[in-house]
């Protein structure tokens, strides 16, 4: 319990500072990722044998049936094989889950954003550092994870691209979600249907000249709507619940956002997609 209130607070706390415009550092940080996200500087090359091409289990080495082409447990030795394509010649290739990492920095150097990646894996290094200070104990990877877009969420967030923010907010929410926290994937859901329905905008470098928010311009997404509606069912709500929730989640952010649509005025639109 104590967890999830630290999330929730989290967030609040995200949002609180992007009113307040004091997070400056950050600020700062931030651009210097946007400028260098095309440049390769020191750019490892990529690995022409990762992974295991043939059916044979990239752990216990045993031959298998046949390659898996999705997640699948090994039946001799019970680990959980992943399939992935290797950038360097697009083979189809299984891996071991401690390899999943390694896919993404591969991915990262074939497209172009090594220096994002690893900018990126410092970030939860960081996290991971003062949660482990703080409590004692190593915290999970999904835990690294779900803090790490929070801070990156902000950041877009305090140079005015809500709609980039918004999508690491949808992120946040399947982390929740993926690690059956419903209650609070449900609210991070209503997060960002709550900024789906003021139709964000990517104002970076703009200045003022573009406006945030272009509420004739907003979509809700049927992805979510539809994710929204299975929580709806597992969390056993009524109309009345959902309203007071969602309610409850966006007028601390309504208060600390420039969004011009309030959650009383927001409400009726969503209720139409959901019920
Ligand atoms: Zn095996």
């Amino acid at each position: 319990m104590n967890s999830a209130f630290l999330i929730v607070a989290i967030i609040a706390a995200g949002i609180y500072l992007y009113f307040k415009q004091t997070v400056v550092q950050n600020q700062e940080k931030s651009e210097v990722d946007f400028r260098d996200s095309s440049t390769q500087k020191g750019a490892p090359s990529l690995d022409k044998t990762i992974g295991e091409t043939k059916p044979i289990c990239p752990y216990c080495e045993t031959k298998l049936e046949k390659k898996p082409s999705r997640k699948k447990q090994c039946p001799h030795c019970e680990n959980y094989i992943y399939k992935r394509t290797r950038p360097y010649d697009d083979a189809h290739i299984i891996i071991r889950e401690d390899q999943i990492e390694d896919m993404e920095e591969q991915w990262a150097i074939a497209n172009g954003q090594y220096d994002l990646y690893k900018k990126e894996q410092k970030r939860k290094e960081r996290i991971k550092n003062r949660l482990t200070d703080q409590s004692g104990n190593e915290p999970t990877k999904e835990d690294v994870e779900f803090r790490a877009l929070n801070e990156k969420a902000t950041e877009y967030e305090f140079r005015g691209d809500w709609g980039f923010g918004r999508n690491i907010r949808l992120k946040m929410a399947q982390n929740l979600g993926k690690r059956e926290r419903f209650y609070l994937a449900f609210r991070m859901y209503c997060h960002v249907c709550f900024i789906d329905i003021n139709g964000p905008n990517n104002t970076s470098g703009t200045s003022n000249e573009y406006p945030y928010f272009t509420p004739k311009n907003a979509i809700l997404a049927p992805g979510v709507i539809s994710l929204m509606k299975d929580l709806i069912e597992t969390l056993n709500y009524d109309t009345e619940e959902t309203r007071k929730e969602f309610i409850e989640v966006t007028t601390p952010i309504h208060d600390g956002t420039p969004t011009p649509i309030s959650p009383e005025k927001a409400w009726p639109k969503l209720k139409k997609e959901l019920f």
